[in-house]
């Protein structure tokens, strides 16, 4: 299933989207239980309560799509340098800090970005030149957990995911090398644009499922889930050795090669520009670029 968070009439709900009618239905829930949008549903399944009933449905071009998650509770994790042709035009673009041990990662490489970088489909990324002057974007599968879970195993990872989204883990590359820790490059403010939908996790074949990304209309990445360094389990398995996940935790997955980085000379992105990230049965997550007016 495809489930929506969005917005119709200045109000948020959830729903169930069928595409193929270009319609959504929505789920019957008090308001006051949307802020968080599918965390409810999340939680309700762990519950072990169904699916809440839907109603009416609504034309998709009457909604406006959010983030899935739009207030995740933690940070988002992340995996750096997860896609070997990544690895590789990274460690050598001079703003790896941790190139030194090599281009590909022995052990996955685990960052996050602060909550409040979230921000929907169709919203502005922001950024103020001078803080940074090398803004980079990255789709990338996001894992979203389903229920904790500590000590997992990875023959036993994948029956704790809920599900999947689309993550732009757009980083700024001047940032992300002058510090080691990359969180401040990852979590500037709107740099962790996510959707447009969360699909159920059975609607995603790991091994076999494309990631593309376009800037105003040009291809830049092109790649392939079952391409990943260390798969979805792997990454569950390491993080959760001795960190409980939680449900609605979110896991972005890495990036493939085609970054701005990747270019000589670097293609950042600009004022005006438009970047769309494109997952093959999640949908497209566009996103305009903005430079921060004062
Ligand atoms: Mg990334």
């Amino acid at each position: 299933m495809k489930i929506a968070t969005f917005r119709h009439e200045f109000e948020r709900k959830l729903g169930v989207v069928d595409e193929a009618a270009g319609q959504v239905s929505p789920f019957e829930l008090p308001a006051g239980q949307v802020y968080r949008g599918i965390q409810v549903l999340i939680e309700r399944a762990l519950d072990g309560e169904g699916w809440p009933a839907t109603g009416d449905p609504l034309a998709l071009d009457a909604i406006e799509y959010e983030a899935p998650l739009p207030h995740p509770r933690r940070n988002i994790f992340c995996v750096g340098k997860n896609y070997f042709e990544h690895a590789h035009e990274f460690a050598g673009s001079g703003f790896d800090s941790s190139a030194a041990s090599g281009a590909v990662p022995e052990h996955p490489i685990v960052f996050s970005k602060v909550p409040e970088s979230v921000i929907g489909p169709g919203v502005a990324i922001e950024y103020d030149p001078a803080v940074s002057s090398a803004i980079d974007y990255e789709v990338e599968l996001a894992v979203i957990i389903g229920k904790p879970g500590r000590g997992i195993r990875p023959e036993d990872a994948l029956d704790y995911v809920w599900g999947y989204t689309i993550v732009n883990d757009v980083t700024a590359r001047d940032l992300q090398g002058r510090y080691s820790q990359w969180l401040i490059g990852k979590s500037q403010d709107t740099f962790c644009p996510m959707g447009p939908v969360a699909v159920t996790r059975d609607e995603i074949d790991l091994a076999d499922t494309g990631v593309r990304s376009f800037v105003n209309g040009e291809k830049r990445q092109d790649s392939n889930t079952g391409l990943l360094i260390f798969d979805v389990p792997t990454i569950i398995a390491t993080i959760a050795e001795g960190v409980t996940l939680l449900p609605g935790d979110v896991i972005a997955t890495g990036t493939p090669a085609g970054v701005g980085i990747g270019f000589d000379p670097p293609k950042y992105m600009a004022d005006g520009d438009t970047v769309r990230c494109e997952i093959d049965g999640i949908g497209l997550l566009e996103n305009p670029v903005t430079r921060r007016r004062a």
